[in-house]
């Protein structure tokens, strides 16, 4: 059980979105909490060398990167704990969250729960799970090692973890539903000169076969509608996310699912922000998740002073 269940400020997910608050939060002085279901860090555990944030230079591990994130906004007093969250709900001046290991109270949330990977839904995908087919490079990559690899997607993952991958077969063809790239150009440049790496353009994956591991994919041309079934050892599934919103169902969302916030982080509930790849905006990388979490714990802490000076006024 919980020893202390009243705070300040209460961040759901420990990303780069929810670290950053909980660092920024806890250093202004607010009580500050964050729960997440396993270890932080959130999507920047799985980068195998961040490369492009600003200040970090030669480029380090993303786990290396976040971990220190994480002790960063511990040293300013924040905790971290691990459970699972099942619904918020807001009584009075402050938010109820219910967790597996118990309640707890904030008068501010943040919703920096992160996006999920987007799944093909093709016939062999779920079955070889685990058995060559992947949706982390830098966790399962090293069980290739020599071996044939297939990278799906066009965007920045896809290519930044093709590039991973090449640096352990010299066999990695990266499946490509369009005939250009999605991802930015300095990251589809290497992708395009690397000698271990062929990309088919126009083709998407019907089927993935194999008894107890990948062994061929039925592979679509979608301009010539003609299919052809290739061997690989492995499946690597790159192809874009889905936000976590189902704890905040309530809230307004874009076409694509993502929650909208206004330029303050603020949600339509009072004291409920939103930060990070859960939140509708342009860009998603590392930096604008950070930005986002700092942004959200600037307006907390004047959210929570201003709220505390009404109620101790009241009293
Ligand atoms: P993304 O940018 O949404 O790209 C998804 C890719 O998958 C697209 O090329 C898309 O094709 C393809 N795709 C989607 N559904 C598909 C399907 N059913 N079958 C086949 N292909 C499908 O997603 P992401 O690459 O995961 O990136 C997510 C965000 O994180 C982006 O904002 C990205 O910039 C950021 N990010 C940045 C870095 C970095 O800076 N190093 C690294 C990783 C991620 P179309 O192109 O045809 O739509």
């Amino acid at each position: 059980m919980l020893k202390k269940t009243d705070f300040d400020f209460i961040v759901i997910g420990a990303g780069a979105a929810g670290l950053t608050a909980a660092q920024y939060g806890a250093r202004s002085g607010l009580d500050t909490m964050v729960i997440d279901l396993s270890d932080a860090g959130g999507q920047a555990l799985n980068i195998f060398t961040l490369e492009n944030y600003p200040g970090v230079f030669p480029p380090v591990p993303g786990r290396d990167f976040i971990k220190n994130m994480e002790k960063q906004a511990k040293s300013f007093g924040a905790k971290i704990i691990h459970s699972k969250v099942s619904s918020i709900d807001k009584i009075g001046q402050q938010f109820v969250i219910r967790t597996l290991d118990g309640e707890l109270k904030a008068y501010a949330i943040l919703i920096a729960t992160g996006a999920q990977h987007r799944s093909l839904g093709v016939d062999g995908e779920k079955k070889l799970l685990g058995k060559g087919v992947s949706y982390c490079a830098t966790c399962d990559g090293p069980f290739f090692k020599g071996k044939k690899i297939m990278v799906v997607g066009g965007g920045d993952s896809a290519c930044s973890e093709a590039f991973y991958l090449a640096t352990l077969s010299n066999s990695v063809t990266l499946i490509h539903r369009r005939k250009q790239l999605r991802a930015q150009k300095a990251v589809a440049e290497k992708i395009l000169t690397h000698p271990n790496i062929t990309v088919r353009y126009n083709s998407v994956i019907k089927k993935i076969n194999g008894k107890d591991k990948v062994e061929s994919v039925v592979l679509e041309n979608v301009e010539t509608n003609e299919d052809v079934e290739l061997p690989t050892d492995a499946v690597f599934i790159f192809i874009g996310m889905n936000p976590r919103t189902d704890l905040v169902a309530m809230l307004p969302k874009d076409e694509s699912g993502y929650l909208i916030t206004n330029y303050k982080m603020e949600t339509l509930v009072p004291g409920m922000y939103a930060a990070g790849d859960v939140r509708a905006k342009p860009f998603r990388q590392i930096i604008t998740a950070s930005s986002d979490g700092a942004i959200a714990a600037h307006q907390a802490h004047e959210y929570v002073n201003t709220l505390k000076a009404k109620m101790g006024a009241a009293k």
